[in-house]
């Protein structure tokens, strides 16, 4: 299921909060558990999720969160009462333990603005969250004879989920830019893909520029049969994509989303 089919993902699983580990400096690492997991599919690569969680106004009622996200499931959220509704926001699977009903997420602390950030740097056990499941936004292209990653901090726990699950034969480049060398975490990849770390070492720079410079020097050797993955700030997404298409890549080759855009909450 590729990013646009997200839609068509259905059901909810409910599952509380079960320990906090802050990973490194801007990565927070939440464990949630719960019976209902041990039901969610495994889609494996950036499996996503829509995450229902308390927002600023009062207890969330999770009771009546739809179990699908297109517009009747849409309009189901927006008829519970403001004051308990949720805030959703969207997020990666890091890692699923189906037999154990665990599933970790990595958020990325962004600071003192915005909901999920926020929220998981202080999330205590016992908080209830409701997820609704979305398959996956990258789509393995068979006939692919070299895989391009490119993405943010944000897109950390996709591009390192795709890197697990790639065919041990597969080639490629992963770019991933963090905030600090700290964030880097330990990588399992297919031995012809090679990982580069782009920290970006400064507080002022705006997330994605690097990851798009590495991106902009990056010449396809066979544009039609690349696969590319470009996802984190909207800009890295839109202009990454715009580099490659100028390069010859076909445009059903290259998967791209912006994952959050600076300045604007989700
Ligand atoms: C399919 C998908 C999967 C995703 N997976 C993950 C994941 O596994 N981990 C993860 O951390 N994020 C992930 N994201 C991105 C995440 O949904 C956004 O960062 C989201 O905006 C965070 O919500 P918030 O409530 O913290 O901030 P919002 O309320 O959305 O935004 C508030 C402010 O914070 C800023 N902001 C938001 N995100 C960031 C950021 N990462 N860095 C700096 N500033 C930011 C916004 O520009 C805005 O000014 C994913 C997004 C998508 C679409």
């Amino acid at each position: 299921m590729a990013f646009k089919d997200a839609r068509k993902g259905r059901g909810l699983y409910t599952a509380e909060v079960i320990r906090r580990h802050q990973l490194s400096p801007h990565v927070v690492r939440l464990t949630l558990a719960g019976d209902d997991l041990r039901q969610l599919p495994r889609h494996g690569y950036d499996q996503w999720f829509r995450i229902f969680l308390p927002g600023t106004d009062g207890p969330a009622d999770l009771s009546r969160m739809p179990d699908q996200f297109g517009m009747t499931g849409y309009l189901k959220y927006l008829r519970t009462p403001a004051g308990n509704r949720p805030v959703f926001r969207n997020y990666t699977v890091r890692e699923l333990r189906i037999e154990a009903g665990e599933l970790d997420i990595d958020f990325v602390v962004h600071g003192d603005e915005g909901i999920a950030g926020r929220w998981a740097v202080a999330a205590e056990p016992g908080e209830q969250v409701a997820l609704i499941d979305q398959g996956t936004g990258f789509d393995l292209l068979p006939d692919a004879d070299f895989h391009l990653l490119v993405g943010d901090e944000s897109a950390m726990p996709a591009i390192l989920g795709i890197l697990r699950d790639l065919p041990a034969e597969a080639r490629g480049l992963a770019l991933i830019e963090v905030p600090d060398a700290a964030d880097t975490q330990p990588v399992e990849r297919p031995e012809g893909v090679t990982v580069q770390w782009l920290p970006r070492d400064n507080p002022h720079a705006t997330p994605g520029e690097l990851a798009l410079a590495g991106l902009r020097e990056f010449t396809p050797a066979n544009p039609h049969l690349l696969s590319a993955y470009v996802v984190g700030e909207q800009a890295l997404a839109t202009e990454g994509r715009r580099h490659l298409v100028a390069a010859g890549v076909p445009k059903h080759r290259i998967m791209f989303v912006g994952y959050w855009r600076v300045g604007r909450a989700s």
